[in-house]
């Protein structure tokens, strides 16, 4: 099918963007288009107007500091992935941003994007959440942050409405001697997730777990972070019991089912991931600890 006719905008600056966004009833921002375009060719959604902010100077950065990554509203998925020191900062970004969609997604399609577009089966969206981190929001009357609890509403909605664009999404850094996983099971590479997990797990000088936590993909309608800290709290990390700790997250999720899979075969997907997850945050973790 074909989308229902619209206009386009290309503003060339933040303000502008924001002033047909004000203007235009039903107007929509675009970024990569690869999660707008097909619902627009489906007929899924008929905005009355894109406003395309790919000219908007100064949202493709990113910036990784000691304390957290800001990727910018342009950034592709693809520059996320080869972004070393993002990397090093935050290992959960390239971890994540490697089982999101195909090369040629990657390529356009944005982080960004990506989370203002609130697919329960996105990776990033998830990762947000594991990090605890927040969105930076341009609107007419100003610019605020808004953090991930407060900003995932449903699926495919979150609470920025109105003229509105995210600008940056900043991922905190990393505790201190801890480790992450990513981990997930798609039909085939590239494809949605079936069921994804993100953990982290940290340590405390004497190389025992003092907390452990994870973020699911394809689980729930929105996303959330369970602490799973109680099954394997004051273990020594080499010894930790993780299958305890995924028969906790098993227990604490509540998926769906759907053509894709049952909310059984979910639930038993969420207790394999987080176990072998965690044992390998687990591992990182232990190289960390002088
Ligand atoms: C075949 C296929 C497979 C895919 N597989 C995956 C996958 O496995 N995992 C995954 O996570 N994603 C997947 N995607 C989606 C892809 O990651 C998209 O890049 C992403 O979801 C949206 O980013 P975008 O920049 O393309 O946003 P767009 O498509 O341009 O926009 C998406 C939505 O977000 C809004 N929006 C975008 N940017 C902003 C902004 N800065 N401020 C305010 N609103 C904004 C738009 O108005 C729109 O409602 C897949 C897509 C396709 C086509």
């Amino acid at each position: 099918m074909k989308p229902a006719p619209f206009r386009y905008a290309d503003p060339r600056s933040l303000d502008e963007a924001l002033a047909v966004l004000s203007a235009e009833e039903g107007a929509k921002v675009l970024a990569g288009g690869q999660s707008l375009l097909p619902l627009l060719s489906m007929r899924l959604a008929a905005p009355a107007v894109l406003v395309d902010i790919n000219r908007v100077p100064g949202l493709d950065a990113v910036e990784a500091t000691g304390d957290g990554v800001r990727v910018g509203a342009l950034v592709r998925h693809d520059a996320l992935l080869r972004d070393a020191a993002a990397a090093r900062v935050q290992p959960l970004l390239a971890r994540a941003t490697a089982n999101v969609a195909h090369p040629a997604i990657r390529n356009r399609g944005t982080t960004v994007g990506s989370i203002a577009h609130a697919d329960p089966s996105g990776e990033m969206t998830s990762v947000l959440a594991l990090t605890d981190g927040s969105v930076t929001v341009a609107t007419p009357e100003g610019t605020g942050t808004v953090g991930w609890r407060d900003l995932f509403v449903g699926p495919l909605e979150t609470s920025v409405t109105g003229p509105a664009v995210v600008t940056s999404a900043f991922f905190p850094a990393l505790p201190e001697r801890s480790g992450t996983a990513f981990a997930e099971v798609a039909r085939r590479k590239g494809d949605y997730a079936v069921c994804g997990a993100g953990v982290v797990v940290t340590l405390d000088a004497d190389r025992r777990v003092s907390a452990a936590r994870a973020a699911y993909v394809s689980v729930g309608l929105v996303p959330e972070v369970h602490d799973l800290t109680d099954a394997v709290a004051g273990a020594p990390a080499e010894e930790a019991d993780w299958a305890a700790a995924g028969a906790l997250a098993r227990s604490l999720v509540e998926p769906d089912g759907d053509i894709h899979a049952s909310a059984d075969y979910r639930r038993l997907l969420v207790g394999v991931l987080t176990e072998r997850t965690l044992a390998s945050a687990a591992a990182e973790a232990l190289g960390k600890v002088a």
